[in-house]
């Protein structure tokens, strides 16, 4: 049988290792920037209620307008732009990637950034060019510009914030890029909740830019719900790779009973971005770590040379789920990354993390 699966699966799948999640069982889960938080009963009451109105037997609408309207509302998506909803924004750059991929033809990002992004290239068949940040996980932009010059890649993806690092791009920088790329320049704002930088605004500004949004982060990343946004004209292409009824009719009812009650997922990423300055303060006083400026739910550190597993193992041990990165890539050697939680977690965080470093 391996003979046929060494014949038949493409050598760039083969190579491809599987997106691992580790099971978090009891443990304090600080891996996955997800939101700490669940919903008050009655909201949950509430939203079932709502559900009791699916028409299961249905197809959803395939458009999901509703949902498109109340996410366009959410995230202040400029009148003049279109939209396409996918099941998670993981779905939208995989139909970003689809439109346009051809062999030969390239996928930009600059690099640690969201793995995703080089996945789904490689399964659909294209070239992926990795461009080093700088030491401080800051753009290079001489470095970014020259690969535009050489690759002409036909999508660029920049998470703004990014991720894993947790800082903001420079926004001249990506100004730049847009200016001189021929291609499409995709800013992803996957953590848009916890910033006051976006580029939704300037959308129609260049005739490429592409915005990205996700519920996820924001405290729905059960629903797997994201939005892309841009010139209408390049959305109607890059629709026709989505498979139809894309969201069903449960996210469909489940998305606009959720963002009815923006505000309270509002207040919740207010009340992350004060918990994200605690448990930053908290994180610098421990001397040995090099700590790294957020503005996402996360916060990347650096250990002493060499501990970074031993610490994450110590972590695990008393029941608490952080991610460990230091095997990644160079870039993130000695580094974990650890999602903002309730002010509990984040102490409990801190005190079994303290004794851990001390004992080297
Ligand atoms: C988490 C994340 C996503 C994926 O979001 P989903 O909507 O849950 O698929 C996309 N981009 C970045 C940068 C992320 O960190």
């Amino acid at each position: 049988m391996q003979e046929k699966i060494n014949k038949l699966i493409r050598p760039e799948i083969r190579e491809l290792v599987a997106y691992s999640v580790p099971d978090a069982g009891n443990m304090i889960k600080l891996d996955a920037m997800e939101n700490p938080w669940s919903w008050p009963d009655d909201m949950r009451n509430a939203w079932l209620d709502t559900l009791k109105s699916a028409e299961i037997n249905r197809y959803p609408d395939p458009a999901a307008r509703a949902l498109q309207a109340d996410m366009r509302r959410v995230m202040d998506v400029p009148d003049a732009a279109g939209v396409i909803l996918g099941n998670g924004s993981d779905e939208l750059i995989q139909m970003i990637i689809q439109a346009v991929a051809a062999p030969g033809r390239v996928v930009l990002a600059p690099v640690p950034t969201f793995v995703m992004y080089q996945q789904i290239s490689q399964v659909a068949g294209m070239e992926f060019e990795a461009v080093p940040l700088q030491d401080d996980f800051s753009l290079d932009q001489d470095a970014l510009l020259a690969a535009v010059a050489k690759c002409n890649p036909a999508v660029i993806f920049l998470a703004y914030p990014n991720n894993p690092t947790g800082n903001l791009f420079d926004a001249d920088i990506l100004h730049a890029l847009l200016s001189c790329a021929d291609g499409l320049v995709v800013i992803d704002e996957a953590y848009a909740p916890f910033t006051d930088a976006s580029f939704m605004s300037r959308i129609g500004d260049y005739d490429n830019l592409l915005v990205l949004r996700t519920v996820s982060k924001m405290g729905l990343a059960g629903l797997r719900l994201g939005l892309l946004a841009g010139p209408p004209a390049w959305l109607e292409q890059i629709d026709k790779t989505r498979l139809p009824y894309n969201i069903s009719v449960v996210n469909q009812l489940t998305g606009s009973f959720a963002l009815r009650h923006a505000d309270y997922f509002i207040g919740q990423a207010r009340e992350i971005r004060s918990q994200r300055a605690q448990l930053l303060s908290g994180l610098q006083a421990l001397s040995s770590l090099t700590v790294y400026p957020s503005e996402a739910n996360f916060i990347l550190f650096r250990t002493p040379a060499g501990r970074a597993a031993e610490i994450f193992e110590g972590l695990r041990a008393v029941g608490i789920l952080i991610k460990n990165l230091d095997g990644s890539v160079a870039a993130l050697r000695d580094c974990l990354r650890v999602t903002v939680g309730t002010p509990d977690e984040n102490a409990a965080f801190l005190t079994a993390l303290e004794p851990l470093l001390a004992g080297s």
